[in-house]
C-alpha cells in the first residue's frame, strides 16, 4: 500500500495506473475506519481492482459548534485497516492540498441540500459536494463508493457528478449495522454504554414505519406518525427530524408511491446519528 499526502502525487499515481488499464475506484471516508468502509473496499476492489481509500476530515462540512475538533482520528489503526482489507493507495491528504491556500469556490446542489440533515446542518452539505468535487478531480477515479447509510448525502453527489458531467460513476453501497441493527458509524463512539444500548431504536422505529408501507399502508403521515412513536418511547433518544421523502429528489411526499426514503436523524446524549430505509 502506498501512502500519499499530496494532491501532486496522487495524480501521478492515478495517471499511472489509467496508463497501465487499469480500473481506479475510490471510497472517500474521515477516517475513524469501520466494517461499514471496509464493505465499500471490497465493493470497490471487486469492480476495479485498484482502490484508493482517502481520508480527511473535511473543515467545510461541519458547522460552528460541531464535532470537527473531536471527531475520532487514529490515522496508524486505519492505515492498518486499510492494507488489510487491499487498498492500493491511502490517499491522505495534508494541510493545504484538498482546499489550497485562498480557495473560493464551492459546489452547491440547490433545494436538494436543504432537506432532511441540511435544515440541523446548514452548509454541511456545500462542503460535502465541494470536497466530493475536488477529490474526484484530483484521484480521477472510474467509480466512487459510497454508503446507503448517508442516503442524502449519495442522492446529493450523484445528481452533482450528474449536472458537472463527471466521468466517474458513483456507486451506492448497503448499511453495514451491529447484530442489533444499529448502523456502524464514527460517531457511534460517542455513545456511553446507556446510550449504546438505546441507539438501535433508531432503525427499529423506520423499520416499524417501512413495515407499515409494506403492508399497504399508504398514507405517510400514519406512517411517520408510527416512527415518532416508537421513538418517543425511548427516553435517551432526542429527536431531530422524521421523514417521508422522494427517494430521488428528497422532497417530501404526503402518499408512499414509488420509492420512498424514511429517514430520520437523533440525538443520543452527544452523538448525533441518523438512519434510513426505503421502501417501493
Ligand atoms: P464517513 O467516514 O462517515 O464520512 O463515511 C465514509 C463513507 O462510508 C460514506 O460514504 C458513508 O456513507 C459510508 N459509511 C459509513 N457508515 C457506513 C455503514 N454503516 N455502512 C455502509 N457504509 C457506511
Amino acid at each position: 500500500m502506498e501512502s500519499v499526502t499530496t494532491a501532486a502525487r496522487m495524480k501521478e499515481v492515478s495517471a499511472g495506473t489509467r496508463a497501465a488499464g487499469r480500473r481506479l475506484g475510490l471510497v472517500p471516508t474521515m477516517g475513524a475506519l469501520h466494517e461499514g468502509h471496509l464493505s465499500l473496499v471490497q465493493k470497490a476492489l471487486a469492480e476495479c481492482g485498484t482502490v484508493v481509500l482517502s481520508i480527511y476530515v473535511n473543515p467545510l462540512q461541519f458547522g460552528p459548534g460541531e464535532d470537527f475538533e473531536r471527531y475520532p482520528r487514529d490515522l496508524g489503526r486505519d492505515a492498518a485497516l486499510a492494507r488489510g482489507a487491499g487498498v492500493a493507495i491511502l490517499f491522505v491528504p495534508g494541510e493545504g492540498e484538498v482546499h489550497i491556500a485562498g480557495h473560493r469556490t464551492r459546489v452547491e446542489v440547490e433545494g436538494m441540500q436543504d432537506a432532511l440533515c441540511g435544515r440541523s446542518r446548514p452548509g454541511h452539505f456545500r462542503g460535502v459536494t465541494t470536497v466530493v468535487a475536488k477529490l474526484l478531480a484530483i484521484v480521477r477515479p472510474h467509480a466512487a463508493y459510497f454508503g446507503e447509510k448517508d442516503a442524502q448525502q449519495f442522492r446529493i453527489v450523484r445528481r452533482m457528478a450528474r449536472d458537472l458531467h463527471a466521468e466517474a460513476t458513483l456507486v451506492a453501497c448497503p448499511t453495514v449495522r451491529e447484530a442489533d441493527g444499529l448502523a456502524l458509524s464514527s460517531r457511534n463512539a460517542y455513545l456511553t454504554p446507556e446510550e449504546r444500548r438505546a441507539a438501535p431504536v433508531l432503525h427499529r422505529a423506520l423499520e416499524e414505519g417501512a413495515g407499515l408501507a409494506r403492508s399497504g399502508v399508504r398514507d405517510a403521515g400514519a406512517i411517520l406518525e408510527r416512527v415518532r412513536r416508537t421513538l418517543a418511547s425511548e427516553p435517551l433518544a432526542r429527536v431531530d427530524y422524521v421523514e417521508a421523502v422522494d427517494d430521488e429528489t428528497l422532497a417530501p411526499v404526503a402518499e408512499v408511491r414509488g420509492r420512498v426514503l424514511l429517514a430520520a436523524a437523533a440525538w443520543f446524549g452527544r452523538a448525533r446519528l441518523i438512519d434510513n430505509v426505503t421502501v417501493g
